[in-house]
């Protein structure tokens, strides 16, 4: 047990039934959970919808585009109608135009880094600004973002993606530290590669995978549910100690020198 029973969050992010953000989400319902899942847009919202409906009961569904501060106010706004606080959040948005990962990285343009930077790093800033005071009123909180070693070493075509992580892994260290006196804690988990609609942007990404079959100490890669399992690790209980913290969630690959 994760201690997530009757708690109530949002997690942003799903995509689709390989997205992690929906595996976390699976596995904090099974706990007893509830949650707004967010869809992007109206195009985006029949995928999530199908998705939620395999959840009884289902969860609140709330559009919102991370990179419009209209549509996080609004999300925290319906967060405040229906529960008046707010336990846990889970960021799994992350974007960068499709020609910033197949190109080198040197020729990365000003909008790619814009958006890359906006969508994948800054909106975890812009969530917790908004769910900092519906956590506050419950006594504190627990906020988890989603990373990649991108953010630390060099893979292939990942280019501005891992400038983002970087961004997100260093927006986790000082969050953690401004919304630590409010009893908020605010984590990564690092997950390995695994193949979802986003990773498929990253060119080559399917030699990712083998790279880690063949070195990771586990020599094998991840399940979505060794993600989910260790989110729910830092959302509950059990993490209570435990804040700016990146989680590796990766077979052990990095720690591998060769
Ligand atoms: P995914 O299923 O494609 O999820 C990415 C999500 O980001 C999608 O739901 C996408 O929504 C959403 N998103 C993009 N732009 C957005 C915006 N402007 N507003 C709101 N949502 C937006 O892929 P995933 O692999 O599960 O990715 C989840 C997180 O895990 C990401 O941060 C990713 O970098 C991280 N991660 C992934 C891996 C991996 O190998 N897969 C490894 C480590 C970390 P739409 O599809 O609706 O646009």
């Amino acid at each position: 047990m994760s201690g997530l029973a009757g708690k109530c969050g949002v997690i942003v992010g799903v995509a689709n039934k390989r997205s992690l953000a929906w595996a976390i989400a699976q596995a904090a319902h099974a706990e007893g959970a509830q949650f707004v899942l967010t869809y992007q847009n109206e195009r985006l919202r029949e995928n999530v919808e199908e998705l939620s409906a395999m959840l009884s009961p289902a969860p609140v569904l709330h559009p919102c585009d991370v990179s419009t501060d209209e549509d996080i106010a609004s999300l925290f706004e319906r967060v405040d109608t229906t529960w008046g606080g707010l336990d846990f959040l889970v960021h799994g948005a992350a974007f960068a135009p499709r020609e910033a990962l197949d190109a080198p990285f040197v020729d990365t343009s000003r909008e790619a880094f814009r958006i890359a930077l906006d969508v994948s790093a800054y909106s975890l800033i812009a969530l917790a600004r908004g769910a900092a005071p519906l956590m506050a009123r419950r006594g504190g909180g627990s906020i988890l973002t989603l990373t990649y070693l991108g953010a630390q070493r060099v893979f292939t075509n990942y280019n501005v993606m891992g400038v983002a992580k970087s961004a997100l892994e260093a927006s986790v260290r000082y969050l953690a530290s401004d919304l630590g006196p409010r009893n908020i804690r605010v984590n990564a988990v690092s997950a390995g590669p695994v193949k979802t609609l986003a990773a498929a942007g990253v060119s080559g990404f399917s030699s990712i995978l083998q790279v880690y079959r063949d070195r990771a100490p586990l020599r094998r890669n991840i399940e979505t549910s060794e993600v989910a399992d260790a989110a729910l690790f830092l959302l509950g209980p059990a993490g209570r100690g435990i804040t700016g913290e990146v989680l590796m969630v990766d077979a052990g690959y990095h720690v591998m020198g060769m």
